[in-house]
């Protein structure tokens, strides 16, 4: 294998592959960045799995099975003609179709999508379902476009990866401005072309095959894993103060569970700023986020007019004192010093909700200070795993209650915990949850290209 003999050292092991992933892939430092996190712990790890080894499967799965790029033209309400470009990752199919959101942003390209992808397939090994690994998305920025631009700009997106997608081929679902509206606009386009209603998409509305608790799930199955990370640690989560980035989807159910199990988060940002609210964000100062982003599609700052606390313009909220941090919005929004600023204030516990929020060099200050540290392919998992959970609905043509689907969530969230701790726990007793969640993922879609052969 590229860069492994067992003569070298550990570190020297990593440093040789990714000097090998880095020319073949040139100036994708998302990417790069991904694949660091996942081999720091699954390179040694092969060293004692030679079989792993020799079929050379950690570097085949640096390679996606394909990716798709194409262009979008759509039409403004001035009726000028706008172009944007549209992607998509299929990374590894080896365990079931791939799966995985699509983001519209304008910092979209083929190297945070090939990040994406890349985490996915591993976390969703994780989830314990048959799904493979995929992401795609556009530079397209929903941001500031009217309802009916929106629709346009997801029919013309629709109309080229309808070919490439399929419920037994490939199910995509959101993720960074990538909601509701625009889900049932794409799922309306695809139906429409392939004349088929299918579980193409997940993260559909619940009158036309959607889910329960798949909006719920990424926030609170973000909350379930600190709680069960507390938990392993015989502490808890009721009365401790909780930081969260980001206003979106994972961000309001995280702070909703945080609610419910009597923890106090006090922020929440979007990518102007963030609100710190010292008295805690309620359930009905929730509601009003809630309405604010999905209904009005307005800004943060609008909170701290409503309800007369501070706003911080063109900040993160990681300098305020907290016990548990709960990072949100977007990839690498925790800097080395960042975490330093949160560990002097005594935070004891990170669960990233968001992909890669954390930078390396953070990450390497958590664990070095041995707080409680889940990475985002274990805490977010519970998203992905509950649209598992819509594709299996839609395949039998029935609807689970809330009730089953959370009770199935909370199993998922609590096995993941678990299979973390097994592969992850040190000498010392500390969990390195993101060393068991890497060689954990890994195991299983290792296994099943192992069985396919040389492909
Ligand atoms: P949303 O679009 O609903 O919300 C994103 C939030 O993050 C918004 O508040 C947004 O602010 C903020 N944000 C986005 N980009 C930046 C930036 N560059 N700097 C600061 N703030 C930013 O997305 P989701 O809540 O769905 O996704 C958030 C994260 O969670 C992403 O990393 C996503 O990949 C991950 N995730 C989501 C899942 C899901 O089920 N939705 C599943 C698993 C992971 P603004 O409105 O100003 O842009």
């Amino acid at each position: 294998m590229v860069g492994i003999t067992s003569k070298l050292s550990q570190s020297e092991i990593v440093e040789e592959f990714m000097g090998w992933l880095e020319q073949r892939n040139p100036g994708e430092t998302e990417f790069h960045q991904a694949v660091y996190e996942v081999g720091i712990n699954v390179l040694p790890f092969l060293l004692e799995n030679p079989e792993y080894m020799e079929a050379e499967i950690f570097r085949r799965l640096t390679e996606p099975d394909r990716i798709i790029i194409f262009r979008v033209a759509w039409q403004d309400d001035a009726g000028n003609i706008q172009v944007n470009r549209g992607y998509r990752v299929q990374h590894n199919n080896a365990i079931g179709p791939y799966k995985g959101g699509l983001r519209f942003h304008p910092s979209v390209n083929l190297s945070i999508l090939k990040f994406l992808a890349f985490e996915q397939t591993f976390k969703n090994s994780l989830t314990g379902l048959p799904m493979g690994g995929g992401k795609g998305g556009s530079d397209f920025d929903p941001k500031g476009k009217s309802d009916a631009e929106v629709m346009r700009f997801c029919q013309s997106f629709m109309s080229e990866l309808y070919r490439h997608i399929g419920p037994h081929t490939d199910v995509p679902a959101g993720d960074i401005g990538v909601g509701a509206r625009e889900i049932s606009y794409l799922f309306g386009q695809y139906k429409r072309i392939a004349n088929q209603f299918t579980g193409v998409l997940t993260g559909k509305g619940l009158a036309f095959g959607g889910s329960e608790m798949r909006v719920e799930a990424t926030g609170y199955g973000c909350v379930y894993m600190m709680k069960d990370m507390l938990k392993h640690r015989g502490d808890s989560i009721g009365g401790k103060t909780a930081i969260v980035s980001g206003s979106g989807n994972v961000a309001q159910y995280t702070v909703e569970k945080l609610i419910e199990l009597g923890a106090k988060p006090v922020t929440m940002s979007d990518s102007s700023g963030f609100i710190f609210d010292p008295a805690g964000i309620d359930e009905e100062k929730l509601a009003w986020i809630k309405e604010l982003k999905q209904q009005r599609r307005g800004r943060i700052s609008e909170y701290a007019t409503a309800f007369g606390v501070e706003y911080h313009e063109g900040k993160r909220p990681w300098g305020v004192p907290c016990q548990l941090a709960f990072p949100c919005a977007t990839q690498n929004e925790i800097s080395r010093e960042d975490a330093q600023t949160l560990l002097n204030n005594g935070c004891m516990g990170v669960s990233e909700g968001a992909n890669m929020p954390s930078e390396q060099a953070a990450i390497d200050r958590f664990q070095d200070a041995k707080i409680l540290f889940s990475p985002s392919k274990a805490a977010n998992a519970g998203g992905v795993a509950v649209s598992g959970l819509e594709m299996a609905q839609n395949s039998m043509r029935l609807s689970w209650s809330r009730d089953e689907l959370n009770r199935h969530l909370r199993e998922i969230m609590l096995d993941i915990h678990n299979r973390c701790a097994v592969y992850g726990t040190e000498s010392d007793h500390y969990v390195n949850y993101l060393k068991g969640a890497n060689i954990a993922g890994f195991i299983k879609v290792a296994d099943a290209m192992l069985a396919y052969g040389v492909m």
